[in-house]
């Protein structure tokens, strides 16, 4: 069954209940009520009966003795109601005399031992009674004489065909009134609901159709209120928003990847090439001269020196992509980065590494890693700095972060190479690259990412460029025994 179904059965069934069990108070509480006021009226009337003294001079008997008992002597109509019946009784429960309205259509009332018993012990009784197939109210009372004595009894009663006619009205009404009310609420509940569910209708079809086209594009067209469905529609968009870029990455972080196994056998074939070329020149018959020969190893040395160079730059990105995490410690920074620019200056005797305007401030990091990022923009800037230019590394505090910034006087960046220049394999002019694979930058772009850092870069050609590392500072500053140790022991 379906919940708009449900929904509906529910409600009108909670509806029908509530109609039947008010239509059943309501039906007994009026019958109770307008039984109660023709008993009240007939016990008012038996009572104006005695009163007045209407009963005279009858005979009956009690306790063997003969008695009169009153003879009714007032008219039918006489009464409050013209349908008003009165019979008086004796002792012995013979009926001593009647209205006029009985004699005609030859009725006895009728009292039922229990009542007969009842009143001949002074109780009032009312009873309903079917007489000549209508049904009639009997009220009876005693006649009591001489302060105790009761000589018999005087019942007045009345129709209840009126009576029973409304109530069959009444019945009928409440009956066809609940049904019809039960119906319609039926019909527009369903409606109601229908209207209401719609949206998650459109919900599952929009799901059903992701599921077999796989377009994340898709979203639930809702323009209803903010309400529980509002909120569904909304959460399911947003969910369907989160997928779909998260789709789209994992689309491009595969390509990447591809890209960067290509490149990465690219780049290795190359020197495994040359160094089995020079393989087969070593085996060649006759050999080749000795000072060939020295060429030919002088070459795989380099070739080899190359490779293993390449394959340790793929190991510190395979590490950074699999998201090893690094160090987070106060490192400081003064004595780490003289310390590079020391290593530096034995490789670059033509260029100016000036290190000396440095603040004493701490990085939260790891060491290894913020040393292979300096190297890496070092050796850039002396790879494409002519000789005799500059090369200058200066820090400056920020309130939450410090920042780094390696300056060149060289060549300058191609502004249209500029945003390629962290890409993986990314190598600029290649008559300027010196050598490299192209992975220096991308190295130096994800050890920053991984201290939660970033790094930029501004470059005019002809002028030099200068790289920015941002760095999120130290809570506390470096002991200077452990950093010292450290740049002892590199
Ligand atoms: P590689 O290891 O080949 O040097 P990088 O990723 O370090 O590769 O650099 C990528 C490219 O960015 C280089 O080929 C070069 O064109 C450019 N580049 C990097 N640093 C500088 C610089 N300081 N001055 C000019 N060009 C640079």
């Amino acid at each position: 069954m379906s919940v708009r179904l449900r929904l509906t059965v529910l409600y009108s069934s909670i509806l029908a209940f509530t109609l039947i069990a008010f239509s059943i108070v309501l039906y007994v509480t009026l019958s109770r009520l307008t039984l109660g006021v023709v008993a009240d009226t007939l016990a008012e009337e038996a009572k104006r009966l005695l009163d007045r003294k209407v009963i005279d001079d009858q005979i009956f008997l009690f306790n063997g003795q003969e008695y009169r008992l009153g003879r009714i002597v007032l008219p039918a109509s006489g009464f409050a109601a013209p349908q008003t019946y009165v019979q008086t009784i004796n002792a012995g429960g013979i009926v001593t005399s009647r209205t006029a309205n009985l004699v005609d259509e030859g009725v006895v009332l009728p009292l039922s031992d229990a009542a007969f018993e009842a009143v001949f012990s002074g109780e009032k009784t009312i009873e309903q009674a079917t007489v000549k197939d209508g049904k009639l109210l009997v009220f009876t009372r005693p006649v009591v004489v001489e302060g105790n004595r009761i000589v018999g009894a005087v019942q007045v009663a009345r129709s209840l065909d009126e009576y029973v006619q409304s109530q069959d009205t009444l019945r009928r009404i409440l009956v066809i009134g609940s049904i019809v009310v039960t119906v319609i609420a039926f019909g527009i509940g369903w409606m109601l609901a229908g209207i209401a569910l719609r949206p998650i209708d459109r919900i599952t079809h929009t799901a059903q159709a992701i599921g077999t086209e796989r377009d994340f594009g898709r979203r639930v067209d809702y323009t209803g209120p903010y309400d529980e469905i509002g909120r569904l529609a909304t959460t399911f968009n947003e969910m369907l928003g989160a997928l779909q870029s998260a789709y789209r990455q994992e689309a491009q972080a595969l390509q990447a990847q591809r890209r960067f196994v290509a490149d990465a056998s690219h780049e290795l074939r190359t020197p495994l090439t040359t160094i089995r070329g020079n393989i087969a020149l070593l085996q060649r018959e006759p050999p080749i001269s000795s000072e060939d020969r020295i060429d030919v190893l002088a070459d795989m040395a380099d070739e080899s020196e190359r490779m293993s160079r390449l394959v340790n730059d793929l190991l510190v990105l395979a590490r950074a992509d699999a998201g090893r995490p690094l160090r987070s410690e106060p490192v400081a920074l003064r004595p780490l980065i003289e310390d590079v620019c020391r290593k530096v200056r034995v490789v670059a005797a033509q260029h100016t590494i000036d290190c000396t305007q440095l603040d004493d401030v701490s990085v939260q990091g790891d060491e290894d890693a913020i040393k292979q990022v300096l190297l890496i923009l070092l050796d850039n800037g002396r790879k494409f700095t002519p000789p005799g230019g500059q090369i200058v590394v200066t820090t400056e505090e920020a309130p939450q972060q410090v920042i780094i910034h390696v300056r060149d006087t060289g060549l300058g960046i191609d502004p249209a190479a500029l945003p390629h220049i962290f890409e993986r394999f990314y190598r600029g002019d290649s008559s300027r690259t010196g050598g490299g694979a192209g992975l220096g930058l991308a190295i130096a772009q994800s050890l920053v990412k991984a201290q939660h850092g970033t790094i930029g870069v501004t470059s005019t050609i002809g002028e030099g460029s200068t790289f920015t590392i941002r760095l999120p500072k130290a809570s506390q500053a470096a002991p200077i025994e452990r950093t010292a140790a450290a740049a002892d022991g590199s």
